[in-house]
């Protein structure tokens, strides 16, 4: 078997293709070493030696060591130096490098080959006793911490013993005896710690420094990394063993680290830092400040320290010429890393670097203009998330925070406010012109005033798909849901996280792009959509099939909609118009009525503000599809709970306020997600679909009129089971549409279709299609109908299960493929073959999530329909699912 892939001298055996074999590191290697670029030659051991590592007791196959010796005899030969040897010592650097970039938590073991004998050797010919010393007690260091197991600590506090007696401040100053005698104490204290030697035998040290390598895959940083990640934990790590070059060999000799565009704002110019006679990890260790490579760069920092480009003028052309042709092969902006050893340049690594989201734009634009990648590449350069950062105000990454809690991410962006804690208090302030954060348990309709007029909400309770996280996100209001860690105190006006107790009109900050709760108000990033955005979303329009429709309720949500491109509305909740400023008395009436006659005089004074709603609604959305939904919820949703609004329904209703709480008791539910909603109330009160029906209808042909453009009118039936009930429901809707059309003289075009929501008007599709037109798949429901878990306890469980490892990822969040996606796609098979032209869509929040959205190109759906915000993510999703 082929366990080592070699490198160097103008060729390798690898390339960048190679990176689940070789791993990032590795891979990049291979590529620039074959590109003839100056790579110090090294082997690279592949990342399945990881897995058979930990098969076998934590051992090493002997044929792979076989192998590495060979490639070790090469690289003697191409740098004329021996490992182990006592004259021209060959070292070695042993370092991770996995499939997927986990910087900074797997481990890395330099200079490699040194003992007692070797140090002399090195000191010899590089004419430089003291950096010999140093290397050698770096070993001594990083060896005894990786492979064995030392704390980092024990080392640190004899070389600070050491100083102070010496009276020494800086490494620096010491001489090579001094650091002689370190290495004796650090020998000795090994002695002591393990009662063994430190090992003198180089292929002992190299055996153990790649076992060592091999088990940091399992550290717990790196094991934690990896499930936030999402980083499968079989792959396992590769080794790179390559000849050490040094960057602390006098001042000629140099390390850093560069991009070759500014990873923040993607300007289009060298970005970086070096540090002289120093070796890489004094870059990370931060003990000394770094300089910058450019002139343009120490200028930009207020630096009086040289720039590598006034220092070193060649050796910096070498490599931004190397840098130009790096980002010109991988076609992308590059992270290097460097090293100068007595003024000749070596490449320790390259890899596609980080970049903010307006970075990722800027470069992915100029890209395309400098001919470089495609319109369509572009498109899939930037990850559709990401795109929050630009649509909502951000917390400032450069300032300091407090997290005093933290929850779900439900609605992005950032905002502070003073907390009130109920929806009149919301109002009032608001009123006064303050902005407040509304912080409840949990939000339920009624409380929609006080959202709307807050800057953020938090809640204690609830999961992706609660009331407080579906409706921030349609308001564009950021929102954190289920902050377990943090306990409200309604009776006493308190929110206690993080052991500090806050009380109303303190002020924090909701992160809803990171689920933080933080303390007091914190400075923003304001949204900039440039050119740029507005440049690359139109290439993701040419790119993509599926069309992205938007859930809006409101006409504020509906503009904010078609702002963000989309092209129609794919579900607008009707209940949701009944909560707005004293619409809920009158829906309250109809709900609490005792008898058809009640509900119709109810119904009768709702129809006019839903024929407005609806007109306003349609105007905005002229030309374009428009989806209605029937009312949905639950009727508790409605129901007056405290007494006081038990008594002024009452009085509305000329009731006695005993009568109708009996009233209320008897509509009390069990299970109100799967009791008396959907379709169940039209069937059970066919007077609310009619009156919604001719709403919809008087409100289309008066829209028609206005705009002299009619939309795409589509009547959506919720949370149908049977074929039954929907011929039901439809009958009532056809029976209104002759009805309005002829009191208008207008012909009335609609479809009439369903939501798939239960896993049995999933599997009986192929019967539904024969009366619904068109399918849009609820998939909030489904997910909650086929796992049988309640969407708006889910968030109480679901985080464990995500850390015992029982499930991957929150199915409210993103679509359970297997189980609910299944589903799917057998509806949309069997709907089609009922009905070729069956319209399909998607409006459960995953029309929104970008892998949903890829698994809904896949089953060649028409459209997905989001929340406003989420448009744009949705748009450039699709136009990466069709690529
Ligand atoms: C759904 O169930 O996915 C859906 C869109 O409807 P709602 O969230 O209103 O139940
Ligand atoms: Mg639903």
């Amino acid at each position: 078997k082929k366990w080592v892939y070699r490198f160097g001298g103008g060729k390798a055996e690898g390339s960048a293709a190679d990176v689940a074999i070789l791993g990032g590191k590795g891979a990049n290697l291979a590529e620039m070493a074959s590109l003839g670029l100056p790579v110090p030659p090294g082997m690279t051991v592949i990342a399945e030696c990881c897995g058979w590592y930990f098969a076998n007791g934590r051992s090493l196959p002997d044929e792979m060591k076989n192998q590495v010796l060979d490639v070790l005899a090469e690289m003697e030969a191409l740098t004329g130096r021996k490992f182990g040897g006592t004259t021209k010592p060959l070292l070695l650097s042993v370092r991770s490098g996995a499939r997927a970039s986990m910087p900074g938590m797997m481990d890395t073991v330099l200079n490699l080959g040194l003992n007692d004998q070797t140090v002399q050797a090195l000191g010899h010919d590089a004419g430089d006793a003291r950096f010999a010393w140093d290397s050698y007690r770096r070993f001594i260091q990083m060896y005894g911490n990786v492979v064995l197991g030392l704390d980092h600590e024990v080392f640190e506090e004899i070389l600070e013993d050491e100083k102070s007696r010496l009276g020494h401040d800086y490494d620096t100053e010491l001489s090579a005896v001094e650091w002689q005698h370190i290495v004796d104490l650090y020998k000795q204290m090994i002695r002591d710690e393990l009662d063994e030697d430190f090992p003198q035998d180089p292929q002992v040290q190299l055996w153990k420094a790649v076992a060592a390598v091999f088990s940091s895959w399992t550290n717990a940083r790196a094991v934690t990394y990896r499930t936030l990640h999402r980083i499968p934990h079989d792959w396992g790590t590769a080794v790179n063993i390559q000849a050490m070059v040094f960057g602390n060999l006098g001042s000629s000799s140099a390390t850093g680290v560069a991009f070759t565009r500014n990873p923040s704002t993607g300007e289009k110019s060298l970005y970086g830092e070096f540090l002289i006679n120093a070796q890489g990890e004094d870059v990370v260790a931060g003990i000394r400040t770094p300089q910058s490579l450019t002139e343009e760069g120490r200028l930009a920092s207020g630096s009086d320290k040289p720039s590598m480009e006034k220092l070193m003028p060649e050796v910096f052309s070498e490599f931004t010429a190397i840098c130009r042709r790096l980002e010109a092969h991988y076609r992308d902006m590059q992270d290097v890393e460097f090293t100068v050893e007595r003024g000749t340049l070596w490449m320790l690594q390259t890899r596609s670097g980080k970049r903010t989201t307006r970075a990722a734009m800027k470069i992915a634009v100029d890209m395309v203009d400098e001919g470089v990648i495609t319109e369509a590449e572009a498109v899939t350069r930037i990850e559709p998330t990401s795109l929050d950062q630009l649509l909502h105000p951000t917390v400032d990454p450069r300032v300091e925070r407090v997290v005093i809690g933290s929850g779900l991410p439900a609605s992005p962006g950032a905002a502070s406010g003073e907390i009130v804690f109920t929806a009149e208090d919301a109002v009032a302030a608001e009123a006064e012109g303050r902005k407040v954060v509304l912080v409840r348990i949990e939000t339920s309709p009624e409380d929609i005033h006080g959202m709307h007029v807050a800057e953020a909400i938090l809640t204690t309770r609830g999961g992706m798909t609660s009331h407080a996280a579906v409706v921030a996100r349609g308001m564009g209001i950021p929102c954190v849901v289920g902050a377990g860690n943090m306990r409200v105190d309604l009776r006493n006006g308190l929110l206690i996280g993080a052991g500090v107790t806050f009380r109303r009109g303190d002020i924090v900050t909701v992160d809803g792009s990171s689920g933080h709760i933080l303390k007091g108000e914190v400075a923003m990033i304001q949204p900039e959509l440039s050119g740029d955005f507005a440049r690359l979303m139109a290439w993701a329009d040419k790119a993509r099939r599926m069309t992205v429709r938007t859930n809006a309720d409101t006409p504020t949500d509906a503009r904010a909609a078609r702002s963000f491109g989309a092209e129609g509305i794919g579900l607008c909740r009707t209940e949701h118009m009944f909560f707005e400023g004293g619409r809920i008395h009158v829906m309250r009436e109809m709900i609490l009525a005792e008898d058809e006659a009640g509900r119709r005089a109810a119904l009768d004074k709702l129809l006019p503000m839903q024929r407005s709603d609806f007109t306003e609604l349609f105007t905005i959305m002229s030309g374009l599809p428009v989806t209605i939904r029937l009312l949905d919820p639950p009727l508790h949703e409605f129901l007056p709970k405290t007494e006081a609004e038990i008594e002024e329904v009452a009085e509305a209703m000329n009731m006695e306020p005993g009568q109708l709480s009996r009233r209320v008791e008897a509509l009390h539910e069990f299970n109100p997600m799967l009791g008396h909603r959907g379709c169940r109330l039209a069937i059970s009160y066919p007077e609310i679909a009619e009156m919604q029906a001719r709403a919809i209808f008087e409100a289309s042909a008066a829209a028609a009129k206005a705009t002299g453009a009619a939309v795409e009118l589509e009547i959506m039936v919720p949370l149908v089971g049977l074929r039954s009930e929907l011929d039901y429901v439809k009958s009532c809707i056809d029976q209104v549409a002759a009805e309005v059309s002829k009191e208008t003289g207008m012909a009335i075009g609609y479809l009439a279709g369903t939501m798939i929501e239960l896993p049995r008007a999933a599997i009986r599709a192929h019967v539904i299609a024969e009366t619904a037109e068109f399918f849009s798949f609820g998939t909030n429901d489904l997910t909650q109908t086929t796992f049988g878990i309640s969407r708006d306890d889910a968030a109480a469980f679901i985080p464990t299960y995500q850390r015992k490892g029982i499930i991957e990822h929150d199915p409210f969040i993103s679509l359970d493929f297997d189980g609910v996606g299944e589903l799917i796609q057998i509806a949309a098979e069997r709907g089609r073959k009922t009905r070729p032209d069956l319209k399909l869509g998607i409006c459960g929040e995953h029309g929104g999530d970008p892998t949903s959205i890829r698994f809904c190109e896949g089953v060649g759906l028409d459209y997905v329909s989001c929340s406003p915000f989420r448009v744009p993510i949705a748009r450039l999703a699709a136009a990466q699912a069709a690529i």
